[in-house]
């Protein structure tokens, strides 16, 4: 059986995810959506939150699952008997990054491969970053993610009142 395991923050989890999960879905038998913990980045939701929102998302796909991951991605990979480490490109900044961490995480596990996706067209500029500056600012995020995380980021946003601006800052289009 083939695994591959898609890594990511997931802050949260938008339709240019959803995207790529469904494309590696089918190119494999297994689909590991991996949530990283604890990233080096200010976060909106919490790793329970992130992993509830993107279990919904996967609750009726027969070859998907999704757990929490911390420490190295390759780590993890392996654990999972993932020969494949999916990532989504977008941007041109995009390839430089996942260019740098394919080449490292080839160093430190040469057997599990990087597969990039190329995005899909509607979600080239999708990001959760985005997604969340818009919902700050009360603009309609229906096209962007599913109903579940719109209601989430409505109710993060309300409850988190003045602090939600530090928790969103676009930094680069990466985030
Ligand atoms: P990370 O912090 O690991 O980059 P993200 O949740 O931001 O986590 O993204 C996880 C993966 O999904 C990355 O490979 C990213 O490039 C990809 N991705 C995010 N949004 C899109 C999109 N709109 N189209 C294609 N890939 C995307």
């Amino acid at each position: 059986m083939s695994t591959a395991v898609f890594p990511g923050t997931f802050d949260p989890i938008t339709n240019g995810h959803i995207d790529i999960a469904q494309r590696a879905a089918a190119l494999f038998d297994h689909l590991v959506v991996a949530v990283y913990a604890h990233p080096i980045k200010t976060l909106l939701f919490t790793p329970d939150e992130r992993l509830k929102l993107a279990q919904e998302v996967f609750k009726d796909w027969p070859n998907v699952t999704v757990e929490t991951y911390d420490g190295l991605t390759v780590d993890m990979a392996r654990k999972k008997g993932a020969k494949a480490i999916i990532r989504g490109l977008r941007v041109v900044g995009d390839f430089e990054f996942e260019f740098q961490m394919a080449l490292m995480n080839r160093t430190l596990a040469p057997e599990v491969e990087s597969v990039c996706l190329l995005t899909t067209k509607e979600y080239y500029f999708l990001s959760s970053s985005i997604v969340k500056e818009v919902a700050k600012l009360n603009g309609n995020i229906s096209e962007l993610v599913p109903p579940h995380v719109v209601t989430a980021l409505d109710e993060k946003i309300r409850e988190l009142g003045e602090e939600a601006e530090d928790r969103i800052k676009i930094i680069t289009m990466r985030d």
